[in-house]
């Protein structure tokens, strides 16, 4: 066998479940063997059932004493709940959507259980705990994957169990005097330590490397990425003066102080020789676009063309309806592009791109298309900026000759990582709302979800409109989660009077926009949707956000969703419905329902959760527990930035041979298709 290979020459996995591996990026052995642990569960010790802890995980042992079926949701027999008893006392295990598993749960049966107790009505109860029959539970520290669809946590730890033989195979990408410089421990002990770590001891060796790893990757690719996006070097320079007054004078509001000194930063420094990059941070509602805008403007009156991404095709055309508005009044044309745009429709905003008709052209990622051709491309600008790669953004830039860039981004960015992730940048923040806001009231919602929607529709009876959001689009099967569609059937029936929609990211793109315009335009008056509408939505009239099953968001989406709401003069409200015991999940509504800072709440979520939420991992694809070492690790990130450099110093196009690794990872990280000089 050969890491290579694929995942079917394994024992028990069949093309099926290769497929399923496939659909979550693990086609070959290796893939496997680099596809670490979200996390692990301590099972070292079993509990008698007389001391089962509620909220405290734990493994115990029982004998089925007694079973009994009920309805769920409507649908009779479908509630399994099951008596286990260990002669120390009696446990209920309770299985929404179970009724099938009592052919399993035969009385008299032994079984071994790892869960979380709650406190039931009638004494603990572990909902939906992982089961064998004695002797076959997994425990010890036990390694819990990320897994989706077909595949279950047993397919992935049978088959990382199957691949361990190969440890020792796999292509390493730290060098050994880089090994010996700093002391790491070997590839084949990291990787045993991070997926069947003895010891915590050992698990902290093998992060240690792995972090670095990373780390190394990701800073070789940075800094040739760097070398080639032409930053601070000569590139488009807009003649001096302040153009953007002409702009904002016409604006029907005041700037506050923070936009004013953001634009100002921002159109001085268009004017140098060099091109400039500079990210621009602000809380949800700050009034970044204007800010976006005014530097918009100071490039198209000095005679260049201006283009601005959006991560979603509703916020992009968002913003297209606001520029047509705003610059058609100055006689500046703007166009627009995405993948639902026709094909008639693109060939001519393609021709008046290319000889400058068009002065603003804003979109999708479907920008980035090679026959999208500017004729004097002089501003980039992305909004929402952690939610695109680095490929991305310089794909966008190479359609210029070193045009600057501006990135927007409400996500706040804690100053370690902003410094592996946007050391290039210079950064304004607009640490300021608009004036006239009125705090969103934030309350967290327990079973009594009939008061919040009768809130809901009293507030729609008032004129106003109302979102409320779920984590799914469909009912799924063993998840006890709210859909959208479900809840779009429940509202429809319980108050037969609204207008109620549902946007989604399974519906077609006419589908959705046309959702969002009667929103937009108040004709309906609950729209249910999926985290579609997360980021830039502005409908000053919704005043009300519910979120379904909040226990399923992060933080800083939470804070996200939140912020669409609050954006007029009436005073808003949101509504986190969640049923969830666990402490993460209290400890995120308390702090939503607490604070309003997004800064303070970026900062808990890094705490609570790992900063996947901030930094979406689309952007490195890195691991969120990665992420987490590197902000307590800061050592790391020196070690292993000076180490990139090194190597680029002695092997600027990395063909050395003992790069290969190191070369063929940071192609992988930041695709080829760049001008990376690999
Ligand atoms: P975000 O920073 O979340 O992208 P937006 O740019 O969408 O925020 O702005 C939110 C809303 O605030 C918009 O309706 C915008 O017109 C309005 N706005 C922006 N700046 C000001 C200001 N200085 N005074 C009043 N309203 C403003
Ligand atoms: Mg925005």
């Amino acid at each position: 066998m050969n890491l290579k290979d694929e995942l079917t020459v394994l024992k028990g996995i069949g093309p099926v479940k290769a497929e399923a591996f496939a659909k979550i990026g693990i086609k070959s052995l290796e893939d496997l063997i680099f596809t670490f642990p979200v996390r692990y569960e301590d099972r070292r010790n079993a509990v008698a059932v007389n001391r089962l802890v509620p909220g405290e995980p734990a493994v115990f042992r029982g004998m089925v004493v007694r079973t009994s079926k009920g309805p769920y949701r409507g649908k009779r027999g479908s509630l399994l709940k099951v008596t286990v008893s260990d002669g120390t006392g009696a446990v209920e295990i309770v299985f929404f959507k179970g009724g099938y598993l009592d052919k399993t749960f035969v009385r008299g049966r032994c079984f071994d259980f790892f869960g979380t107790p709650v406190s039931g009505k009638t004494g603990i109860q572990v909902i939906h705990p992982e089961f064998a029959v004695q002797g076959e539970l997994m425990t010890g520290i036990v390694p819990v994957y990320h897994v989706s669809g077909a595949l279950t946590q047993k397919d992935m730890r049978n088959s990382q169990k199957a691949v361990r033989e190969f440890y020792k195979d796999a292509s390493d990408s730290v060098t050994p005097e880089i090994e010996e410089r700093y002391n790491l421990c070997s590839l084949e002990h990291e990787l045993e330590g991070l997926h069947f770590p003895s010891s915590r001891r050992h698990y902290g060796e093998a992060r240690y490397r792995a972090v670095f790893d990373e780390v190394l990757v990701l800073q070789t690719g940075l800094l040739l990425a760097r070398t080639c996006s032409g930053n601070g070097e000569k590139g488009v320079a807009l003649a001096k003066g302040r153009h953007e007054i002409e702009y904002t004078d016409k604006l029907p509001y005041t700037l506050t102080k923070a936009q004013k000194r953001c634009i100002d930063e921002i159109c001085r420094d268009l004017e140098k020789e060099s091109s400039i990059s500079r990210l621009v941070q602000g809380d949800v509602g700050s009034g970044k676009t204007v800010v976006a805008e005014a530097a918009i403007y100071k490039t198209v009156a000095c005679g260049y063309q201006a283009v601005l991404m959006a991560p979603t095709e509703i916020l992009a055309r968002q913003h297209f309806e606001g520029f047509k508005r705003n610059f058609g009044e100055f006689g500046i044309k703007v166009g627009f592009l995405s993948g639902s745009v026709k094909k008639s429709e693109r060939t001519e905003i393609l021709e008046e791109l290319k000889n400058g008709e068009i002065q603003i052209l804003i979109g999708t990622h479907a920008l980035i298309q090679p026959d999208v051709e500017f004729c004097r491309l002089g501003l980039v600008v992305t909004d929402e900026q952690h939610r695109f790669g680095v490929s991305q953004r310089i794909k966008l830039k190479e359609k210029g000759e070193n045009p600057n860039l501006l990135l927007m981004t409400a996500t706040p960015i804690p100053r370690t990582l902003a410094v592996i992730f946007y050391g290039e940048f210079e950064v304004s923040v607009i640490d300021e709302l608009p004036p006239g806001r009125i705090k969103v009231e934030t309350k967290c919602v327990r079973g009594r979800r009939d008061e919040c929607y009768s809130f809901v529709k009293n507030m729609i009876d008032r004129g106003q409109q109302a979102y409320v959001v779920t984590p799914l689009i469909d009912e799924s099967d063993g998840l006890d989660v709210r859909s959208a569609g479900e809840v779009y059937s429940e509202l429809k029936e319980k108050f037969p009077s609204v207008t109620i929609d549902i946007v989604h990211g399974g519906m077609k793109q006419a589908e959705k926009d046309a959702a969002m315009e009667c929103f937009a335009r108040g004709e309906t008056d609950i729209l249910v949707a999926t985290v579609v509408i997360e980021v830039g939505i502005n409908v000053p009239n919704a005043t009300v956000m519910v979120i379904e099953n909040a226990e399923r968001f992060g933080l800083a989406q939470l804070h996200q969703l939140r912020g669409r709401v609050g954006r007029g003069s009436n005073k808003s409200y949101c509504f986190l419905i969640t049923e969830s015991e666990s402490e993460t999940a209290l400890k995120r509504c308390e702090t939503i329902e607490r604070t309003n800072d997004g800064f303070y709440i970026a900062e808990e979520d890094l705490r609570l959760r790992g900063p996947g939420e901030i930094f979406g991992t689309s952007q490195h694809g890195l691991p969120d527990m990665h992420i987490t070492a590197m902000t307590k690790h800061t050592d790391i990130l020196e070690k292993a930035k000076n180490e990139a450099l090194n190597i680029l110093n002695e092997d600027p196009q990395l063909s050395e041979i003992r790069h290969a690794v190191i070369k063929s990872r940071v192609a992988e990280l930041f695709g080829t298709d760049f001008k990376l000089n690999l």
